[in-house]
C-alpha cells in the first residue's frame, strides 16, 4: 500500500463548499457594508435601499439605479444591469481581483469548520 501523504490546505476549497461553510452571521448587515464602502444610500423604503450604483460611471451617476434588498443584501442596478445574491458578490463586483475566500475575509467574515 502506499503511503497517502494528505495534507488539508484550506485555501484549496472550492467556492461551492465554502459558501456552504460560511458563517453569514458573522457578515456586516447590508446597510452597514454600504456605509463602510463609502457607497451613497439615497433612501430606504420598506425591503429595499436604494444607492448611488459604484459599479458603473465611477460611482458618480446623478440619480440612484441600485437596489439592495435590507435582509439578505441580493441587488441590482437597473442601469449596469449587474447583480448578485449578497454583499460577498457586491464587494467581488468592486474589487475584482478578490476570491470568494478573500472576500468574506475582507468583510471580517469567517467559516465554520
Ligand atoms: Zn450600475
Amino acid at each position: 500500500m502506499p503511503e497517502l501523504d494528505f495534507v488539508f490546505d484550506p485555501s484549496k476549497v472550492p467556492d461551492r463548499v465554502r459558501w456552504k461553510q460560511l458563517d453569514r452571521q458573522s457578515l456586516p448587515s447590508p446597510l452597514v457594508y454600504l456605509g463602510q464602502q463609502d457607497i451613497r444610500i439615497a433612501r430606504v423604503r420598506g425591503e429595499w435601499i436604494s444607492v448611488f450604483c459604484p459599479l458603473h460611471k465611477g460611482g458618480r451617476e446623478r440619480k440612484p439605479s441600485m437596489s439592495v434588498n435590507v435582509s439578505d443584501g441580493h441587488f441590482r442596478c437597473h442601469a449596469c444591469g449587474q447583480k448578485g445574491r449578497d454583499i460577498i458578490a457586491l464587494h467581488r463586483l468592486i474589487n475584482p481581483s478578490l476570491g470568494f475566500r478573500e472576500a468574506v475575509l475582507d468583510l471580517g467574515g469567517c467559516f465554520h469548520d
